[in-house]
């Protein structure tokens, strides 16, 4: 089956082609980064607007790179949730009016699920059950893949999504937008035992994360520098707040393997790519015969392959979406 897939939730027009689920003949992205940076953060009017611009060219080029026609498509996948629901609608209309010219099916697709299969892609002979730890812009989640579709969480933020944690801390001290590969980046130059930022420590024996604390604790720390006029290593402070956030997800990923014993890590989200956190799970899961497993950094951050790689998993179980289907900017794994 030979998949469009297209996704607008957030600040990135993509289309890709996907055959199977698992080959991808083209991924076109573009991102709308250098607009965002003007504001120092997303601005969803801004993203919309961008996507309607851009749209149609990229689904033109993700065509012809792929040395495909639309007569060879055999079904649209679109992202429709969760995400900025101006976004998400540009793609998605976009996406319904192609499916009903094309006579072909219309599959919504879960974005979070989306940066799961992204493993697909990438390890080609990975098939569910496993571990999964996704660390996105705007969620952090552990859920046990049991199967295709088949989505258990069993652990979530309860505040600040790690990606958003580096991003806040990236801003203040004064890294830029977005934070999450800055921090990753200056991290290698500085100590990461320099300062101790406090971990969530919730006195029961949950998997979920907070990553509110931590963060306050690296704003408290820079105001109390600046009150007293003292410098302020940002190296040092990337570094140990990149330590106590890694170490948190670490843990607990580390800990659903025991308890649910699988032996299989996939990482998903834009946080994936982080350099730190590949090696602190890698170290671990060497320790336990754990296999830990990344997409390449290019599907970790957002993009339509991915998306198509769920659409086919969708499609090939029979979920079909009809031509009124709604954008859900608030879709939780699992749910439709
Ligand atoms: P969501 O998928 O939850 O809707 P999103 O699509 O905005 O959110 P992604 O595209 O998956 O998020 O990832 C973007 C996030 O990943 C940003 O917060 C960014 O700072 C972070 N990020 C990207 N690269 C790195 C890195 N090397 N280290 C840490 N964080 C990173
Ligand atoms: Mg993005
Ligand atoms: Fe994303």
């Amino acid at each position: 089956k030979i998949i469009l897939a297209i996704e607008s939730s957030c600040d990135e027009t993509s289309a890709a082609i996907v055959v199977n689920g698992r080959e991808v003949l083209s991924n076109v992205i573009a991102s709308q980064i250098d607009i965002h940076t003007k504001f120092g953060g997303v601005v969803p009017e801004v993203a919309s607007r961008q996507h309607i611009e851009a749209i149609n060219a990229v689904v033109t080029e993700a065509l012809s790179e792929a040395k495909v026609t639309l007569d060879d498509i055999d079904a649209v996948g679109v992202t429709y949730g969760p995400g900025l629901v101006g976004a998400l609608l540009v793609g998605l209309q976009y996406a319904k009016g192609l499916a009903y010219s094309l006579g072909v099916p219309l599959v919504g697709v879960n974005h979070i699920e989306g940066h799961i299969c992204a493993n697909f892609i990438e390890h080609k002979d990975l098939k569910p059950p496993f571990v999964c730890l996704v660390v996105s812009g705007g969620h952090t989640f552990i859920v046990h893949m049991k199967d295709y579709g088949d989505f258990e969480i069993l652990g979530e933020t309860r505040d600040d999504a790690a990606g958003e944690a580096f991003d806040k801390v990236a801003r203040a001290i004064g890294l830029g937008y977005p934070g999450g590969p800055k921090i990753d980046k200056i991290s290698k130059e500085g100590n990461e035992n320099a300062m101790k930022f406090p971990k969530a420590n919730f006195h029961d024996d949950t998997l979920d994360f907070s990553f509110s604390g931590v963060k306050s604790a690296v704003l408290n720390y820079l105001n109390k520098m600046n009150m007293s006029g003292e410098d302020i290593n940002k190296a040092d402070v990337a570094a140990s707040f990149q330590k106590a956030v890694v170490e948190v997800l670490t843990d607990n990923v580390i800990e659903t393997c025991k308890r649910r014993k699988v032996d299989k890590i996939a990482i998903a989200g834009g946080v994936a790519s982080n350099s730190a956190l590949r090696k602190s799970l890698m170290e671990a899961g060497d320790k336990l015969g754990i296999d830990v497993l990344f997409p390449s950094m290019i599907l970790c951050t957002d993009n339509a392959a991915m998306i198509g790689s769920a659409a086919y998993y969708e499609l090939i179980r029979g979920n079909i979406a009809s031509l009124d289907l709604n954008a859900k900017p608030n879709l939780r794994l699992g749910e439709r």
